[in-house]
């Protein structure tokens, strides 16, 4: 496709255009911006936000308010604090065979970019992004996902009332609008989807040479050892299995299990199971359902596979189509086959897979490829280090789940097939912005010295 028969060149020449008015914005303006979509989010568009989440697949208004809404304003409030610090030019040493200069780091704007979010958590996924792009300086166009109608919906509103489109617009469509904003030059794409459309997008970035902060999926394994404390570990495990549904980047994808605690792990899932969702989970106000058939059919498909090759459904199990509900079941004796140890599960079923050394359990992490997250459960620092040490995963949480998310503090991304770059606080603002460097001279220095000709004096000097 042409640029001229683009369908969204135009909303992308205005942004171009407008890119070194946006760029040259103060912090405290920037700040302001952060402000308002902090102000939308918390106040005017707070129930709107609830109620399109739970049109969309039943997502329980405090499962909302904590994934969705707090995270970004949680990054609003950690932005506001450092950005004066981090647009700062940052002066760095010199060597002294450079004496007469002093050298800065610039943290400048990347310029226009795309982020494209997932459905899951589509309003963290899409708006994070974008604080850490206003952050930057940059203008920026989203493309939400086609899963969540009612909440790409609520979030066009939401962006063409707070923001000018030569500044920061939003574009509702499917995978055809994705690609046609793909042709164009963006400056940084900033990816969350999929391993397998996380290469289309690398590839179509790099006609560009744009650059790709790729936010990915994968296996994430959690391993429980002998010395964990298995109740407060299973229930943990099950909060970040069945929060969304399983439908989380970073939920615990299966378990490794040390072989003498199987039948505790069992009776403590179902414990846990009832004591969040109550005896039907079906019925329970706090469980959200699978996104549409398309993926309850990819769940159940699954199920029926790893069952038809003899695995033992040991908790849960029930399923019904007319809501794409699925029970949180924990599955037992699976073989490598089945598609349930081959691919991400992204919906609240969990392998379980026990092992008889920690060895044993190492390699078979490493056999795959590097996940997103990689838990573990263990009181022994011994055991720990031993698998963080022989391991290689975008993140780790010990003794839980989920919750490294939440640290501005600590980057969050992958590492290869779970991604490349980092988001949050102040390596998502790094990924929107360029590192410039800036060198300046004052005097004569010791490099003028050396210019041609090179006579023996010279020569001299240098050796
Ligand atoms: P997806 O990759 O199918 O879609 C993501 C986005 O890409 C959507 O906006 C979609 O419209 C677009 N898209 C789909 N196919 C495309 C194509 N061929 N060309 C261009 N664009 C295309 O992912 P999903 O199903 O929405 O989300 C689930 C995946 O996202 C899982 O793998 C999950 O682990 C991952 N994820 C990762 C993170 C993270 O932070 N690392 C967070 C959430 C989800």
């Amino acid at each position: 496709m042409n640029d001229n028969n683009n369908p969204y060149s135009q909303l992308f020449q205005k942004q171009k255009a407008n890119q070194f008015q946006v760029g040259n914005t103060s912090y405290k303006e920037r700040i302001k911006k952060l402000k308002r979509l902090k102000h939308a989010l918390e106040h005017t568009y707070k129930q709107e936000i609830r109620d399109a989440l739970f049109a969309d697949f039943k997502k329980p208004q405090l499962e909302t308010d904590l994934t969705e809404i707090y995270p970004v304003v949680d990054e609003i409030n950690f932005v506001k604090q450092e950005l004066k610090t981090w647009l700062k030019r940052k002066q760095v040493g010199t060597p002294l065979a450079m004496l007469g200069s002093s050298s800065y780091i610039i943290n400048e704007p990347k310029g226009v970019c795309l982020i494209i979010s997932p459905w899951n958590y589509p309003i963290n996924l899409t708006f994070g992004p974008l604080v850490s792009a206003i952050a930057g300086g940059n203008t920026v166009i989203l493309k939400p996902s086609e899963m969540t109608p009612n909440t790409s919906k609520l979030m066009a509103k939401m962006v063409s009332a707070l923001f000018d489109d030569n500044e920061i617009a939003l574009v509702e469509g499917e995978v055809e609008t994705a690609q046609a904003l793909l042709e164009l030059p963006f400056n940084h794409i900033f990816f969350t989807g999929s391993p397998a459309v996380g290469k289309i997008v690398m590839k179509a970035a790099s006609k560009h040479l744009t650059s790709v902060t790729l936010e990915l999926g994968g296996k994430s394994p959690t391993i429980v050892d002998e010395t964990a404390h298995l109740e407060k570990a299973v229930r943990k495990i099950v909060y970040g299995k069945c929060t969304n549904a399983g439908q989380t980047c970073i939920a615990p994808d299966y378990v490794l299990l040390q072989e003498s605690l199987k039948d505790e792990f069992v009776q403590h899932f179902r414990k846990e199971v009832k004591a969040f969702y109550s005896q039907n989970p079906e019925e329970s106000t706090s469980y959200s359902r699978i996104v549409n058939n398309k993926h309850f059919e990819r769940l159940k498909n699954s199920l029926d596979d790893a069952k038809d090759k003899g695995a033992s459904i040991d908790a849960g199990g029930a399923l019904n189509p007319s809501h794409c509900y699925i029970e949180p079941t924990l599955v037992s004796e699976l073989t490598e086959d089945t598609s349930l140890m081959q691919e991400e599960i992204f919906g609240p079923i969990l392998p379980l897979k026990t092992f008889k050394t920690l060895e044993e359990a190492v390699n078979y992490i490493n056999s795959k490829e590097k996940p997103l997250a990689l838990y573990i459960f263990s009181k022994s620092k011994k055991n720990t280090d031993y698998i963080i040490n022989n391991t290689r995963a975008g993140g780790t949480c010990l003794n839980h789940n989920l919750l490294q998310y939440l640290n501005h503090h600590l980057p969050f991304g992958g590492s290869n097939n779970s991604g490349i770059g980092k988001s949050h606080g102040y390596f998502g603002f790094l990924e929107f912005t360029n590192q410039r460097s800036l060198l300046k001279q004052h005097t004569l220095g010791a490099v003028d010295l050396l210019k041609p000709p090179y006579t023996n004096w010279k020569q001299k000097l240098v050796d």
